[in-house]
C-alpha cells in the first residue's frame, strides 16, 4: 500500500496534478472549471507561474499585496519578530507589536476610533462589527434586533457577513438560516431622496440595531462607487436614531481610495471600522475591528456578561501585528503618498483615453481604483467571464473582471511600465469585443 501512494505521487508530476488530487478551492465550480494556475514566486507586481509564464497582478492579489508582493521592508521586520515571539494568547497576555499597531492605527484612523478588537479576517471583522452592534443595544436594554445594509453590498461569508451581503451565488442557499437584515439601495443623485424614505419608514417599522456599509465602493458588486454626500443624510438619520454605523473598509481601507480610508471623505464618521486584507501588507492573514469609546463603554462593566466574548485562537498574533505596523509605515512614507497621486493620475488620463469607445461606459475612479462597464449584450455574459480571464491571461496580466465590469486596483508599487502593460491589454481587448 506505502509502495503504491510513492508511486502515485511519482506519476503526478505537474503541480496542477497534484493540486486535483485533494484539493477544493474557494469560488470555483470544480466541474465546469478543472483549471488552476501554478504559481511558485511573487515579487513587486509580478506573478511567476510553474511554467515559466509571468502575469503582472492588476489587482493586488485581492487588494492584500497593496506595497508590493514579498516586500522586503516587511519581511525583514517579521523575520526580526520571528526570532522574539511567534504566537501568545490573546486573552490575558498582551505584547509590544499590538500594543505598537493599537497606536499607529490611531494615529490613521479617523479621529473618533478609540478601541482595536483583534481577528483573523475580514468576515470575522464585519462579522464583530455586526456583533458590537447588536450586543451594545442588549447591553443597554434596548429591543434592537435587525441590521441595515445595502443591496448587493459584500461583507464576507461567515453567517452574519453573509446575512448582510446581498443575495448571489455565494450566499443563496443559506438564505433561510441568516439574521435578520432589512436593506436599502445605495444612494445616488437620482435615488437618494427616496432612498431615506425608505430608511426612515425601516426605522419605524424594524428594531435596527446598526447600519453596516462599504463607504464610497461597493468592491465585490463590480467596483460600484457612490457619493459621500449622497450617504451623508442616510449616516445622520442613523445617528439620530442611535443606529450603530459600521463602516466595511475591509476593501477600502489603507489609501485605495485616495485617503487612508474612505470614511475620511465621509463627514458623519462611523462607530465602528472593519479592517483587513491589506491591513497586513500582503504577508499574514489578520483583520481589525475598531471603535469609539462609547462602543467599548458599553460593555465595560462588573457585570461579565457584558463583555464581548468573541475570540480567535491567533488574535492579535505577533508575527501579523509586525507585519500591519510594517504596512502602516509603508502607507505614510513620502513615496507612497506619492505613488497613490500618481497611479490616480494615470488612471484619470488612461479613462479619457478610452471614454469615446462604443463598448466602454460608466468609467469610474477613486484613490488607485479604475473600472468601467464593458457595453455587451446580456446573453453573452457567462462566457465572457472565462474570455475576459483569458484574455488578459494571454496578455500577461492578471485582472478579474468582476460580470462586464472591468477594474485595475494596482499595488501601489507598481511601476509605470507594468501599469501602462495592464492599459494596454485593456486597449488590445476593445479592439477585439
Ligand atoms: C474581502 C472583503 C470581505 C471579506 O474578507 P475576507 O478576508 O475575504 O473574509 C468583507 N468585506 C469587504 C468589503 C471585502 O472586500
Amino acid at each position: 500500500m506505502k509502495s503504491q501512494l510513492i508511486t502515485d505521487n511519482r506519476q503526478l508530476t505537474t503541480l496542477r496534478e497534484r493540486d486535483a488530487k485533494h484539493i477544493w478551492h474557494p469560488l470555483t465550480q470544480h466541474k465546469t472549471h478543472p483549471e488552476v494556475i501554478p504559481i511558485v514566486k511573487a515579487k513587486g507586481s509580478v506573478l511567476y507561474g510553474e511554467d515559466g509564464s509571468e502575469y503582472i497582478d492588476g489587482i493586488a492579489s485581492w487588494y492584500t499585496s497593496m506595497y508590493g508582493h514579498c516586500n522586503d521592508y516587511v519581511i525583514g521586520k517579521v523575520y526580526d519578530q520571528m526570532q522574539q515571539l511567534d504566537q501568545i494568547v490573546f486573552s490575558g497576555f498582551t505584547h509590544e507589536p499590538a500594543i505598537e499597531l493599537s497606536e499607529k492605527l490611531m494615529k490613521v484612523l479617523p479621529s473618533n476610533q478609540q478601541k482595536v478588537f483583534f481577528s483573523d479576517n475580514g468576515s470575522t471583522s464585519t462579522e464583530i462589527g455586526i456583533k458590537m452592534a447588536l450586543q451594545y443595544h442588549h447591553n443597554k436594554g434596548n429591543q434592537r434586533d435587525t441590521i441595515l445594509a445595502f443591496e448587493e453590498a459584500f461583507h464576507g461569508d461567515t453567517f452574519g457577513a453573509m446575512s448582510a451581503s446581498g443575495l448571489s451565488v455565494y450566499n443563496g442557499p443559506f438564505e433561510d438560516h441568516f439574521i435578520k437584515v432589512v436593506r436599502v439601495p445605495i444612494p445616488t443623485k437620482g435615488n437618494v431622496a427616496n432612498v431615506l424614505k425608505q430608511l426612515e419608514e425601516l426605522v419605524i417599522d424594524h428594531n435596527i440595531a446598526g447600519f453596516i456599509y462599504e463607504p464610497l465602493v461597493q468592491g465585490a458588486a463590480g467596483m460600484k462607487m457612490y457619493k459621500a454626500e449622497h450617504l451623508e443624510p442616510l449616516l445622520e438619520v442613523c445617528k439620530q436614531h442611535e443606529i450603530i454605523c459600521i463602516a466595511d473598509e475591509v476593501m477600502t481601507g489603507f489609501g485605495k481610495t485616495g485617503t487612508h480610508f474612505a470614511s475620511d471623505q465621509i463627514s458623519v464618521k462611523p462607530d465602528v471600522i472593519c479592517m483587513s486584507k491589506s491591513l497586513t501588507a500582503g504577508l499574514i492573514p489578520m483583520a481589525v475591528t475598531s471603535c469609539t469609546q462609547q462602543i467599548y463603554d458599553a460593555f465595560y462593566s462588573n457585570d461579565m456578561g457584558k463583555g464581548l466574548f468573541h475570540a480567535h485562537t491567533y488574535t492579535a498574533n505577533p508575527l501579523s501585528c509586525t507585519a500591519a505596523i510594517a504596512g502602516v509605515e509603508l502607507l505614510l512614507s513620502e513615496s507612497i503618498q506619492n505613488a497613490i497621486k500618481n497611479i490616480n493620475v494615470s488612471h484619470i488620463q488612461f479613462g479619457r483615453s478610452v471614454e469615446d469607445h462604443s463598448k466602454v461606459t460608466n468609467i469610474r475612479v477613486q484613490g488607485v481604483i479604475f473600472a468601467f462597464d464593458l457595453n455587451i449584450e446580456m446573453e453573452r455574459y457567462g462566457a465572457l467571464r472565462d474570455q475576459l480571464f483569458d484574455h488578459f491571461k494571454s496578455e500577461g496580466v492578471f485582472l478579474r473582471p468582476l460580470g462586464n465590469t472591468i477594474y485595475i486596483l494596482p499595488a501601489f508599487t507598481i511601476l509605470s511600465k507594468e501599469l501602462d502593460a495592464i492599459y494596454n491589454s485593456i486597449k488590445v481587448l476593445l479592439g477585439k469585443v
